[in-house]
């Protein structure tokens, strides 16, 4: 009763029945969720949706991030990662760096590894072959989550193969999924003011349907809080939801707050938290066919991540170990958490800790 009455009062009863009755809400009611001054009141809603999904799960992976370099000729304005060639900040591993960082951890439980960079104007396409044929002979055991589609396309270009030649070749390698960087917004544009150089929205779509059709999964990410319009992250969300209708190859939505410092737009303001608690629950009541939304820490911070538990998320992503790409733009949070903090930080928000992998099969769920 006392929810129904904050959400009368919120203005959103239409878009509470529509949930209730599991009916997909449409543009104008993203929108309307996104203009509520109601944040308590859109959690409500996304919290009943993610409870009935995923109960009182939480779920974390122990995973170990690797970036191959920062080395990147597209310059996105919103990007403090990518560095050009010279740069005093750029750098570049070869394939034993990266191996001697996967062996620093051969005695951790890792399920996933996760590895991309920047599009490298120089590096054949080989390399990228080699990374991933050498860490699976070390680790057959890992899934090695790879490459975000800008990477694909970029790689196509270099080599001169399709992307679907490429992708095939990335799979024979030891490729298993693609994680879901890249997405940022898919207006144009946004597109254009922010990220020029890029691969398209539709690009961008296009390689991620091309790598469901082959088997190879991938995640989504929303890069919010910079120049945007509320209209164009709905239309962000609404055109992922599409593709998911078609292919069901998406495994897991990951909103990502901007981090302005050290970037080109860092004269503007840093998200704050109650955006990123609605933007966490809006996308979890419109994208009703991807099953799991990230909390994810590193860009959040724990306390923001805890709460957005709360918010529609049910995963809070895991160990990391090293992270560079949030961190060169001034996220806070700590480079790496161990299990026991994982669990901790779950439990402590109210919830059951359930380590999973990539794919979310359950590994184990903490004593
Ligand atoms: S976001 Fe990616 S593509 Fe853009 S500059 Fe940074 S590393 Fe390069």
């Amino acid at each position: 009763m006392e929810m129904e009455r904050t959400l009368k009062g919120a203005g959103l009863f239409d878009i509470w029945q529509k949930v209730k009755a599991g009916e997909r809400l449409n543009f104008d009611d993203g929108v309307k969720l996104f203009r509520t001054d109601n944040f308590r009141a859109v959690g409500l809603l996304a919290d009943y949706v993610r409870r009935k999904l995923h109960g009182n799960r939480t779920y974390y992976v122990i995973n170990q991030h690797i970036n191959y370099s920062n080395i990147c000729g597209n310059g996105c304005r919103f990007c403090a990662f990518g560095q050009s060639p010279g740069s005093p900040q750029a750098f570049q591993l070869s394939v034993a760096d990266i191996l001697d960082k996967v062996k620093e951890r051969l005695n951790d439980p890792i399920t996933e590894i996760h590895i991309v960079g920047g599009c490298h104007p120089a590096l054949p396409f080989s390399f990228y072959l080699d990374v991933l044929r050498e860490i699976k002979k070390l680790r057959p055991d890992v899934t090695l989550k790879a490459f975000t589609a800008v990477e694909i396309a970029h790689f196509a270009k270099l080599s001169g193969l399709s992307e679907k030649e490429v992708l095939q070749e990335l799979r024979s390698a030891g490729l298993d999924v693609l994680p879901g960087g890249g997405a940022e917004i898919f207006s144009p544009r946004v597109r254009k003011m922010v990220c020029p150089e890029k691969i398209s929205g539709d690009e961008w779509l296009r390689i991620s349907r091309l790598a469901h059709k082959i088997g190879i999964r991938s995640n989504a990410t929303m890069l919010f809080g910079h120049v945007e319009s509320i209209e164009e992250r709905v239309d962000h969300l609404l055109r992922l939801r599409d593709l998911q209708d078609q292919t069901s190859g998406f495994i897991c939505f990951i909103p990502l707050a901007f981090q302005p410092s050290n970037t080109s737009l860092s004269n503007l303001a840093k998200v704050t938290p109650i955006d990123c608690l609605k933007t966490i629950a809006v996308s979890r009541l419109l994208l009703d066919n991807i099953l799991h939304v990230k909390s994810y820490w590193i860009m959040l911070g724990i306390n923001t991540a805890q709460v957005a538990l709360h918010f529609g998320a049910d995963d809070l992503d895991g160990t990391v170990i090293e992270e560079k790409i949030g961190h060169m733009a001034g996220a806070e949070s700590d480079q790496a958490l161990t299990r026991s903090e994982l669990i901790r930080v779950i439990r402590e928000a109210g919830f059951e800790a359930v380590e999973r992998d990539t794919y979310f099969d359950i590994v184990r769920k903490a004593a």
